[in-house]
């Protein structure tokens, strides 16, 4: 039987703008799905495009869930065109939610708690916030590069560097913001640093993208980490088939319903994972990290260290601390976000 469904538009302003090599960013605009079967069980999803990511857009995906019409079953799915990665991803969970008994994957997951890697805000106001964070028992950093003056933030790296305690590792993500020859120069200088990998160096628009990362990857003894390459689950599998040698940054809300490319990453890489919030609400994220606490290897810090994030925080997630509990993630409460959208 298909289950009833109902969607809900959120539009919510961020706490403070997310700076990035692509700009500034004041909003985060999705959906969030309801389905409720026979049973009176009720699976939670969330469309949470980042069309930098090559998703569709919340409109397109607004209407697409319009046009579903007021049930949905799981046969349907196949049915949603494959360039509607964020819609299929949310039926997905939503769907698996349905037919999962009370929150077995978080109560059985073999970790209690993951790590979470501090984020630091970009050019010099990143180096301040390390002492703190350290302080407070973070031990991954990550660093935005690509925003500024390049000169400056290459001299801003041996600071973050020295400031670092000991045996933390520091993640920077350059948003494709360099091209070849930049990405060569940070990689020689992270060479022989604490730096856990570099993150998209190269956009994935650029000319031969693929094959200057593959490259790259090969030259420099820093791991290099795809993010904005991932993009829905054949480009998982188009990777893991090019023997991408180094980190997958994994946003689930962008995989699309792909469950054979997760079959193959956790088979070929699963200690190459990094979980990753898409900026989401509690309900996308919830799901996300109970993906990660029931992976098969154990966890890289979770790039999750985003929250409080919203003005309204009824739709945040845990608040930033240098772990995330699964008590946390199974103590969130998604009815309450539903009903702030009513
Ligand atoms: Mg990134």
């Amino acid at each position: 039987m298909p289950a009833r469904f109902a969607f809900r538009r959120y539009r919510l302003p961020f706490r403070a703008p997310v700076r990035t090599a692509h700009g500034l960013w004041t909003e985060r605009e999705g959906l969030i799905l309801r389905l409720e079967n026979e049973a009176g069980a009720i699976g939670w999803g969330e469309v949470a495009p980042l069309q930098g990511f090559g998703t569709e857009g919340v409109e397109a995906a607004a209407e697409a869930c319009a046009r579903l019409g007021d049930t949905f079953g799981a046969e349907e799915l196949p049915r949603i065109p494959p360039a509607f990665l964020c819609l299929r991803s949310g039926l997905a969970t939503a769907l698996a939610e349905l037919d999962r008994p009370e929150e077995p994957e978080t109560g059985a997951a073999r970790d209690a708690y993951l790590p979470v890697a501090a984020l630091l805000a970009a050019g010099r106001l990143g180096l301040a916030q390390i002492g703190p964070k350290a302080e407070a028992g973070f031990r991954t950093f990550k660093w935005k590069v690509g925003v500024g003056d390049a000169a400056d933030e290459l001299i801003l790296l041996d600071d973050l560097c020295a400031a670092l305690p000991a045996g933390a590792r520091l993640r920077l993500d350059a948003n494709g913001a360099w091209d070849r020859r930049r990405a060569e120069l940070w990689l020689e200088r992270c060479a022989d640093r604490p730096v856990e990998f570099v993150e998209q160096p190269i956009a994935p628009s650029a000319r031969r993208a693929d094959d200057l990362l593959l490259g790259l990857a090969g030259d420099y003894p820093t791991p290099i980490a795809l993010d904005e390459s991932l993009s829905g689950g054949e480009s998982v599998e188009r990777w893991l088939g090019a023997g991408w040698p180094g980190i997958f940054v994994v946003k689930p809300a962008l995989l699309g319903a792909a469950p054979a490319a997760w079959a193959l990453l956790a088979k070929a890489a699963a200690d190459r994972v990094v979980f990753s919030s898409a900026l989401e609400t509690a309900v996308g994220a919830r799901s996300a990290l109970r993906l990660a606490f029931g992976w098969p290897a154990t966890s890289r810090a979770l790039g999750f260290g985003v929250w409080p994030l919203f003005v309204d925080g009824r739709f945040d997630g845990p608040a930033a601390g240098p772990f995330l509990y699964a008590e946390s993630i199974r103590r969130l409460n998604v009815e309450v976000l539903w009903t702030a959208l009513s």
